[in-house]
């Protein structure tokens, strides 16, 4: 049987009057990628707080690598990786400093902490700007190097909070590869993010959460066809005539989304489309978003 990294239920974690994480169960196997998927306010960052026991949680079990939270997570932290949203970087120090810094932080021991470091930065690709100071890099390579930062003593586990939030594409397509290969070498994985097409490119398990909840779990196929069926038919049209095609549809027992000028039918899969005129095309995890979320996409 696969171990769990992480292992969460029924979690529970308030503010006041306001309920972050409702009720939350989540497994993440060994070796494997999780995304956490959810709109603003989801309670995804609340979650990623929990398990690096910034926040504590109200109700509910944690283990992170066989360590139960609260009680054990100096041990758990020991072994993770943690990539905060924000940029924390020391901008006066070097990207070889920055990262001898955390090598000391996790108490690499002295013999290791050279190569340590050469690996962090061939992973991040950074190699040929160990000498440069932080306040030199561009936006993407101080993301490489808070990535990297996080991997210097090679944890079990890594966390990564919304990594590529307000990043141009560019920079997005190569944290992405650097993802994808700490994904390839077996790296265990938990991201956060709110990009629905960072989570279907990377993650092996989507956990789509709304309000604090999961409200579904899968793999990106998996989950388009179980919410969203195969195919999508999408229709243009006048505002009066899209509230018929929505009338008519909801009323055959499909579901919609609108998506500004056109209504999405929603599993019209072998041919009942009802006779209404429109664009097929497949269904995509977009759909079982906004479909169990109600959220569109910005
Ligand atoms: P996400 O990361 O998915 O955008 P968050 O976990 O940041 O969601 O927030 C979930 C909910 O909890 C939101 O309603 C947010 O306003 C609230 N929240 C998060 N952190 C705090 C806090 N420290 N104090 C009060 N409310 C908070």
């Amino acid at each position: 049987m696969t171990e769990l990294a992480i292992r969460l239920r029924g979690v529970v974690k308030r503010y006041g009057a306001i309920t972050a994480v409702d009720g939350l169960d989540l497994d993440v196997p060994e070796g494997t990628c999780v995304g956490l998927l959810g709109p603003n306010g989801a309670g995804k960052s609340t979650t990623m707080r929990l398990l690096t026991a910034q926040a504590i949680a109200d109700e509910g079990e944690l283990d992170v690598l066989g360590f139960r939270l609260p009680q054990e997570s100096k041990a758990a932290r020991a072994q993770c990786g943690v990539v905060p949203q924000l940029d924390n970087l020391d901008t006066t120090l070097t990207v070889a400093q920055n990262l001898l810094v955390f090598s000391h932080l996790y108490r690499i021991p002295r013999a290791e902490r050279g190569d340590a470091i050469e690996r962090a930065l061939v992973m991040a690709k950074l190699t040929d700007r160990r000498k440069e100071r932080v306040d030199k890099l561009s936006g993407g390579m101080r993301r490489r190097l808070l990535i990297a930062r996080a991997l210097v003593h090679g944890p079990r586990l890594v966390l990564l909070d919304e990594p590529t939030v307000g990043l141009d594409p560019q920079v997005r397509q190569e944290l992405w590869a650097l993802i994808d290969a700490l994904r390839s070498e077996g790296a265990t994985i938990l991201m956060s993010t709110h990009y629905i097409e960072e989570a279907q490119r990377l993650a092996d398990t989507v956990l789509i959460m709304s309000h604090g909840k999961a409200v579904a779990a899968g793999s990106p196929a998996e989950l388009v066809t179980e919410h969203a069926g195969s195919e999508v038919l999408e229709v243009y049209g006048a505002p009066a005539r899209l509230e018929e095609v929505e009338a008519e549809a909801v009323g055959a027992g499909l579901r919609t989304r609108r998506t500004g000028t056109s209504v999405s039918i929603l599993g019209v899969d072998n041919g009942n489309g009802l006779g209404i005129a429109g664009e097929r095309r497949p269904a995509n995890l977009e759909d079982v978003f906004v479909l169990l979320t109600g959220e569109e996409i910005g």
